[in-house]
């Protein structure tokens, strides 16, 4: 099966919006196992919006269109698509239903223009918008090919798309497709690609890699007439790898979801410890990254910001000697923090971080890049240097995904 997106808008054309539907929807579909081959947008406008779907219905079985389904003038994507079909759109009392219920939900006043988000084809599918009041449609454009009409606003379209159409999907296709995502940090693309140059020449299952900044993170998919089938594929080959690997495996996940920060808080409930940060470069991104988690606060006690140099004396109470003698950007320092931040909030793990950004400031002994992680726990207290390429903006963030592995490492070896 073969799909295409097709996003309406003239705000996506004019740089207003993000098109972050189209990625939303790639991903999914090509989780699916769905191949896509074009994507387009086009503004709101009949006649390049027809050419465009009959463009896109020449080389593709599914076109999926997002936005457009709203009550104005400009919402045109659903008129077009009939004119294409050769139909007439009609009042389709159950999207009527469905438009009239959200309005009570709402206690919004309906005007007669809304009437136009019930007018369907007859043979159209309806797709219920819990969110919105655009319900969404599934409509038969003749030689088996359909449109799908997705609403504009991403937590419409989202939820509508994972619940009502990758069934619809999965049903069609005739069998299921099962994934794995195997996420990797702490060894490079070519390593691992080295390392599994033969799990990657197999079909069914299959293992595509794909990079992220520090990060490896590979797909397993497999696709029988079963899940159960499916899973007896996918399951041994995410052994496999985690076997060549080892502990650079820092999560197995059933979806594109995961990150080292939901590992770091898992790993931290796993152990029931808790963590305080210190941090400088990063300026709080480590302790904000952890937060993003829900739930973590039941392991994230607290940190500190000490950006200038005697904010680390005067909040964690590293000693002016020691930055004095070491340099801020060191070893020693690093390890001074995690202590003082470990001591004075008295949790069990202790990460912090001191190092150099850029643009400026380097110098041949401290070059632009040098970073240290300090790390405190029941154990003691150790420095990890890393020595990161790259400008300030990936510096920092490579700091944070280093101090969150140290974090679930540190959990794992008690
Ligand atoms: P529409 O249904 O075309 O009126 O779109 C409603 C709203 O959905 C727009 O104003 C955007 O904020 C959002 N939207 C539409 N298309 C996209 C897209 N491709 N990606 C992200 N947001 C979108
Ligand atoms: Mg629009």
């Amino acid at each position: 099966m073969i799909a295409e997106i097709l996003c309406v808008g003239t705000e996506l054309l004019m740089g207003q919006v993000l098109n972050t539907n189209a990625q939303f929807i790639s991903r999914r579909l090509s989780a699916l196992g769905i191949s896509q081959y074009h994507q387009t947008v086009v503004g709101d406008n009949a006649e390049r919006l027809e050419e465009a779907y009959r463009l896109a219905l020449s080389r593709a079985d599914v076109v999926i269109t997002s936005g457009g389904l709203g009550p104005t003038v400009d919402d045109i994507t659903k008129r077009v698509a009939a004119k294409v079909a050769g139909k007439e759109l009609v009042l389709r009392p159950e999207a009527e239903q469905m438009v009239r219920e959200r309005f009570q939900q709402y206690h919004k006043h309906m005007t007669m223009n809304n009437m136009s988000q019930a007018m369907f084809t007859e043979d159209t599918i309806l797709m219920l918008n819990p969110n919105g009041t655009a319900p969404g449609a599934i409509v038969p454009m003749g030689e088996g090919k359909v449109v799908i009409h997705l609403p504009g606003p991403p937590y419409e379209l989202q939820p509508m798309f994972i619940d009502q159409v990758e069934p619809w999907l999965q049903k069609r296709s005739g069998q299921v497709l099962v994934s794995r995502y195997i996420r990797i940090f702490g060894m490079g693309e070519s390593e691992v690609d080295q390392r599994l140059q033969e799990l990657e020449m197999q079909s069914n299952p299959s293992l595509s890699p794909y990079c992220s900044l520090g990060e490896v993170q590979l797909r397993a998919t497999a696709c029988a007439a079963t899940k159960e089938e499916a899973l007896a594929l996918v399951l041994p080959l995410v052994d496999k790898v985690k076997s060549i690997l080892g502990d650079v495996v820092y999560a197995v996940n059933e979806d594109d979801r995961g990150s080292l920060a939901i590992s770091a808080v898992e790993a931290l409930k796993k152990a029931g410890k808790t963590v305080a940060t210190a941090e400088s470069l990063t300026g709080g991104l480590i302790s904000s990254t952890m937060v993003e988690v829900p739930g973590a606060s039941q392991v994230v006690r607290g940190g500190f910001v000490t950006y200038q140099t005697d904010t680390k004396t005067i909040l964690l109470g590293v000693p002016a000697e020691t930055i004095e003698r070491c340099n801020v950007v060191s070893a020693e320092v690093a390890m001074a923090m995690a202590k003082g931040a470990r001591e004075k909030l008295g949790t069990d793990i202790a990460v912090s971080a001191t190092g150099l950004a850029g643009p400026d400031g380097g110098t041949p002994e401290i070059p632009v890049g040098t970073v240290y992680l300090g790390l405190a726990t029941q154990k003691g207290v150790q420095a990890i240097r890393l020595d990161l390429a790259g400008n300030r903006d990936r510096i920092r963030t490579l700091t944070v995904k280093h101090a969150l592995d140290a974090v679930r490492k540190a959990c794992l070896d008690n």
